[in-house]
């Protein structure tokens, strides 16, 4: 029999990295997550995949590891032997890229280089997957987005992701390196961070149902996003490195929504007025947004096969009711379906 493919995730206690892994453990593969010690152990989008005595230890082993310390994800490589890896970790939030953008950048530009060497030194063949983001294109000059629409950053985060992916194509021409870059719009789940706006909505319309929270204070209303599911887009994770040649790839639905309609999307599945609970906030506006971000997602559907398969009014009810349920099974502060 042979054994089964190995994957290395980075980011694998995050939202895009509890599904992938799901997703590879699911199709056989014997994955390896890379975590960082934190003072809390327990890590709740993956504590189910964790508590599964079939998996973990057996298909299923994390390695203590940071994007900052080079020598140890060395070793985790000599170990693992990976022959696909999935870059995914580091800090995902624009926002808050404003307030700590030396960490930011050092997470997500030079992280990503340190991975790239380490790839480049393997003796097998290696194929990497960068979590590249919509943010490279910041204000784009043009609408929708290709994969040849020139990076013009417009945040921190948008600069290191836009560093990262050049990087990552650079690697791919100078050594030949399977290296794809994923330009991943905005993807949402019950499993999102919860300062992201999205989540912070779902969860709020939820409490305020419940009678937990009385209002809920925004930034900019008008903003909007192209919004995907974050399952539709692990999968087209997998399928690049499936793809016998490695490429970069736009994974948008090519749709956009502003914050408003987010808002009112989900104060409609808790049925109650939502102008009634929402305040703007000027202090919650950033000091600069990115022009009309939306993707053009022609390649990946016509190279791969790929197209999204959730709604936005799905994504929408999925998350408020997972909050709902999180509240009534009393779990709503830690919980991650
Ligand atoms: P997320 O939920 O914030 O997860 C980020 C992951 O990175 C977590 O596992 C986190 O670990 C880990 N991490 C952060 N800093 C690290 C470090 N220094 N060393 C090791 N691990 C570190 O993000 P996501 O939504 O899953 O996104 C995955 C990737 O895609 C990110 O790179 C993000 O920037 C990118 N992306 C996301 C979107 C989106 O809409 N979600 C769109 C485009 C691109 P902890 O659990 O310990 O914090
Ligand atoms: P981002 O696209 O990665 O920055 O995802 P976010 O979910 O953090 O923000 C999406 C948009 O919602 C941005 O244009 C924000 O300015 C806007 N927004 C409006 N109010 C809020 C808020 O209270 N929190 C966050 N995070 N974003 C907000």
């Amino acid at each position: 029999m042979s054994s089964p493919p190995v994957a290395l995730l980075t980011g694998i206690t995050g939202q895009d990295g509890s599904y992938l892994a799901e997703l590879l453990l699911d199709k056989g593969y014997s994955v390896h997550g890379v975590v960082r010690r934190t003072s809390n152990v327990v890590r709740s989008r993956i504590e189910h995949l964790r508590a599964d005595p079939q998996l973990y230890g057996s298909r299923l082993s994390l390695h203590y590891g940071d994007l900052s310390d080079g020598t140890t994800l060395r070793r985790i490589f000599a170990e693992v032997r990976p022959a696909e890896v999935y870059h995914l970790a580091g800090q995902s939030h624009v926002g808050l890229s404003f307030e700590i953008p030396e960490s930011t950048c050092e997470e997500v530009a030079m992280g990503t280089l340190r991975l790239l060497e380490i790839v480049r030194d393997q003796e097998q063949p290696v194929k990497f997957y960068h979590a590249s983001s919509a943010e490279i294109f910041g204000r784009a000059s043009e609408s929708p987005q290709t994969e040849k629409t020139k990076t013009a950053p417009a945040s921190p985060y948008g600069c290191a992701k836009a560093f990262a992916t050049q990087l990552v194509s650079v690697y791919r021409q100078s050594y030949g390196m399977f290296a794809c870059n994923g330009i991943l719009y905005n993807h949402e789940s019950p499993r999102r961070g919860q300062n992201f706006v999205t989540q912070k909505i779902a969860r709020a319309a939820a409490r305020i149902a419940r009678g937990l929270q009385q209002e809920l204070e925004l930034g900019d209303l008008e903003s909007r996003r192209d919004w995907g599911h974050a399952r539709d887009y692990v999968l087209a994770m997998w399928m690049m490195l499936q793809h016998p040649e490695a490429d970069d790839y736009i994974v948008a639905t090519g749709e956009t929504h502003s914050v408003r309609d987010f808002v009112e999307a989900a104060f409609a599945v808790v049925d109650l007025p939502w102008e009634q609970y929402v305040r703007q906030s000027a202090a919650l506006s950033r000091p600069t947004e990115p022009g009309r971000l939306v993707g053009q997602a022609m390649k990946i559907r016509d190279t791969l096969g790929w197209q999204p398969s959730a709604s936005f009014p799905q994504l929408v009810q999925e998350m408020v009711e997972a909050e709902l349920a999180a509240i009534d099974r009393g779990a709503a502060a830690t919980h991650h379906p």
